[in-house]
């Protein structure tokens, strides 16, 4: 049955799982490490839970189905889902990435992967074209649209037909629109990978991380990999996660809505200098998004007139919180500079434009009129 994308965060791919004669309409969770054998050569198709349970698994179809993938795995953070993509590769193999990424990825393949014998071109994939860095060795390109905390939006049917020209895996981070709005695997990449904290959980309390991908080859590689690394996400949180997604329609919708309005109210203010928000109309991040995305999500970034007013407005926020993180329920504001880019080389950092009067606001799903309320007595 093909049904549409809300009924399938709820249902996912309507199968029904065989062993619960409960008829519990919340998916059980299976809090056991490990499950007991009939007889020798004999499984009731789960063994130990780092290789897998009941309700991961559960979690992993419905992602699969949401993203428009056979196959997904459930980490137990985006981080450890983003680790796991890097053993995918060895020594000597070079890839190119978006040089706006989120600040922890690129952490991990400046310090982690590089050490590892991986080689980076951080680029900005939104503009520049990234078959003039293709080497010999490049095996994959890496990139996130919108980006973290920029915004720039990238053609994701562009970038994979060059990527598939050269033979190279095209990863795509969709943390920032959730498969709610996009669906990178349909656009033509490789793989998908999310922070499941984010939108997916949807509410500030659970760490998880995603990959979907329509290969048999990857997914072998990628079974191999978490049973042996044992970076699988836990059953209870497998179980938060299921449960955020079963709303992620009308958390998408109205984190939109809100996002909407706090960009209209900012665009008009003379203390911003530059809204960075995909749905704003005569951008180019507006045309391509429109093209390949069903919404310009909740995330919006702003340049205020002095480094003063962005640290003012981050003490006097009353009802938004001056917390890191997205996605969630509750309106959040983050300082990239000193924040979630910090570990980032300045020079680098500077160059994409995340200078001291940067701010990055995650709409939430309060009430419109309290959220720019409270952004308005912040504005001195
Ligand atoms: C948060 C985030 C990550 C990392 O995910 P964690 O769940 O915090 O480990 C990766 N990519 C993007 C775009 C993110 O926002």
């Amino acid at each position: 049955m093909d049904c549409g994308i809300e009924t399938r965060c709820i249902h996912g791919n309507l199968e029904k799982f065989e062993k619960d004669k409960t008829g519990a309409v919340s998916f059980p969770i299976y809090q056991t490490a490990t499950f007991a054998h009939p007889e020798v050569g004999v499984s009731t198709g789960f063994d130990y839970s780092r290789l897998q349970n009941p309700i991961r698994e559960r979690l992993e179809k419905v992602m699969a189905s949401l993203e428009g993938g056979t196959d997904a795995f459930a980490f137990s953070s985006g981080m450890a889902a983003v680790t796991a993509l890097m053993e995918l590769f060895k020594p000597g193999d070079h890839i190119i990435a978006e040089a706006d990424l989120y600040g922890g990825s690129i952490r991990l393949f400046n310090n982690i992967s590089s050490k590892n014998g991986i080689s980076f071109s951080f680029l900005d994939c939104s503009g520049d074209n990234i078959e003039n860095y293709i080497k010999e060795n490049t095996k994959a390109v890496f990139i996130e649209t919108p980006t973290n905390p920029m915004m720039n939006v990238t053609d994701i049917r562009k970038i994979s037909e060059t990527a598939k020209r050269h033979n190279l895996l095209l990863i795509v981070d969709n943390t920032f629109l959730s498969p709610y709005f996009q669906n990178p695997l349909k656009l033509g990449a490789g793989i998908v990978v999310h922070s499941g904290t984010k939108f997916l959980g949807g509410h500030n309390d659970t760490l998880a991380g995603i990959i979907v991908t329509n290969s048999e080859e990857i997914t072998e590689k990628l079974r191999f990999i978490i049973k042996t690394v044992g970076s699988g996400l836990s059953p209870f949180d497998s179980w938060l996660i299921l449960r955020g997604i079963k709303t992620l329609s009308v958390r998408m919708e109205r984190a939109q809505a809100n996002a909407e309005r706090i960009a209209a109210f900012l665009l008009k203010r003379p203390e911003i200098k530059m809204v960075y928000y995909p749905g704003i109309k005569g951008t180019r991040a507006y045309e391509i998004c429109k093209k390949q995305a069903r919404g310009f999500g909740s995330m919006l970034t702003f340049e205020t007139e002095s480094r003063e007013l962005a640290l003012h407005i981050l003490k006097s926020v009353k009802l938004i919180q001056f917390a890191e993180s997205l996605g969630g329920t509750e309106t959040l504001l983050t300082y990239p500079a000193t924040q979630t880019h910090a570990d980032m080389p300045e020079e680098a950092r500077i160059k994409n434009g995340i200078i001291d009067r940067i701010l990055r606001l995650s709409a939430g799903i309060e009430t419109a009129e309290d959220l720019i309320n409270d952004l308005e007595q912040a504005l001195y």
